[in-house]
């Protein structure tokens, strides 16, 4: 059997809500314990160039969260390499188990569990994940190198992953199910003016094509949302870069949800249904879903545990 530990606050997640919360509540004196999860560093460590963290026009995504990590282990936060199996907020103190097989008690949780790629989930896409289709290109994009890709979807995630494999591939093809796009301004125009990237407007992919000796992608089977029309597109990577899902998955029966899944708090703060319990980050936020609003919300999780604490010793 594992060990118990007890703090007077767990942090679930290690992106810029989760280390944000660590920073501000060590500050406090408060001793911070934070589960890094299975994505050390969150969502931006599968990014590259980040040009919107304030004080950086430049940084690399993973270097910005190794970074933080070391700031959060710098103010005196413990920062333990484990995965939250299961959470039981029923009973103070409230109770973690760890993958690792040691068990977190705690006064004040901090949720900051952030969010996971959405897949269109077609029986195709399963059988070709990591065989020609991916949801990352920055960690996939390498191996399309002089091939032709194709990436679904209309954000800012979609429009950053077609012009990241431009860098690889020597076609990339845009489809989106609408005619415009929801990505920013300034990703938009890159996106048009890009010679390498052509768009296919109000299309949706409804089966992927491909080998399976060997087990491989050659083609999208897309249709026209007005027509109705069939086109195949030849590729040999295939991108999907729909959206994200909230890793809500630990609290689902015992935190009030909103929106498909996000964790619901009041506004203006980041109480939630359960007085403390605290959530923050993408978990939280289906409308901004930025690192320097999730970084915010971590700094407000941290100060509305620290009150909490203080109310109730
Ligand atoms: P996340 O970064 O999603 O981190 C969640 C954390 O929770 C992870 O560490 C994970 O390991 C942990 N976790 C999950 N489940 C468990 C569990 N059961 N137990 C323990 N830990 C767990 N935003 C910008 O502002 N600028 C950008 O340029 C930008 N580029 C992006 C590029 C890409 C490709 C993507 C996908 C997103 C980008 N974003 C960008 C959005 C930004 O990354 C997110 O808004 C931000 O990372 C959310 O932070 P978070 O702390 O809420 O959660
Ligand atoms: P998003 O903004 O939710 O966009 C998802 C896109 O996928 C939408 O265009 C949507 O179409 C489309 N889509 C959803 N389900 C689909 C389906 N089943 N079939 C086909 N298309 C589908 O998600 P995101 O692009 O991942 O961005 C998430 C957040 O992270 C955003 O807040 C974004 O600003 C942020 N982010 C920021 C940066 C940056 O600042 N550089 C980079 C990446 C991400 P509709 O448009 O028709 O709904």
């Amino acid at each position: 059997m594992g060990d118990t530990r007890h703090s007077k606050v767990l942090i679930i997640g290690s992106g810029p809500a989760g280390y944000t919360a660590a920073v501000y509540s060590a500050r406090a004196m408060l001793n911070p314990v934070l589960i890094q999860g299975m994505q050390p560093g969150g969502q931006l460590t599968i990014t590259t160039e980040v040009e919107n963290w304030p004080g950086d026009t430049h940084v690399q995504g993973p270097d910005l969260m190794i970074r933080m990590e070391e700031h959060a282990r710098a103010m005196g936060a413990e920062v333990v390499t484990d995965i939250i199996t299961s959470l039981d907020l029923s009973k103070r103190p409230f109770t973690a188990s760890g993958d690792s097989g040691t068990t977190y008690t705690t006064d004040a949780v901090i949720l900051a569990t952030g969010a996971q790629a959405r897949w269109l989930g077609l029986p195709s896409e399963e059988k070709f994940k990591g065989f020609g289709v991916s949801a990352c290109a920055t960690c996939d994009g390498f191996f399309y190198r002089g091939k032709e890709v194709v990436v679904i979807g209309g954000g800012n995630t979609a429009v950053e992953e077609a012009l990241f494999l431009t860098n690889f591939a020597t076609k990339v093809t845009l489809i989106h199910r609408r005619d415009s796009l929801r990505a920013e301004k300034i990703m938009q125009d890159r996106l048009f003016k890009h010679p390498k990237i052509s768009l296919l407007w109000n299309h949706t992919v409804e089966e992927v094509l491909g080998t399976d000796t060997p087990l491989g992608v050659t083609a999208v089977r897309a249709r026209d949302v007005n027509t109705g029309a069939v086109t195949d597109v030849p590729c040999d990577g295939f991108f999907v870069a729909i959206g994200h899902a909230p890793a809500s998955e630990l609290v689902k029966d015992q935190l009030e949800l909103h929106n498909g899944g996000y964790v619901k708090v009041e506004p203006g703060s980041t109480r939630t249904s359960i007085p403390g319990v605290f959530a923050a980050g993408d978990l939280t936020d289906h409308v901004y879903r930025q690192a320097v609003t999730s970084a915010g919300m971590g700094c407000m999780a941290a100060l509305d545990a620290e009150r909490f604490l203080a109310e109730h010793e």
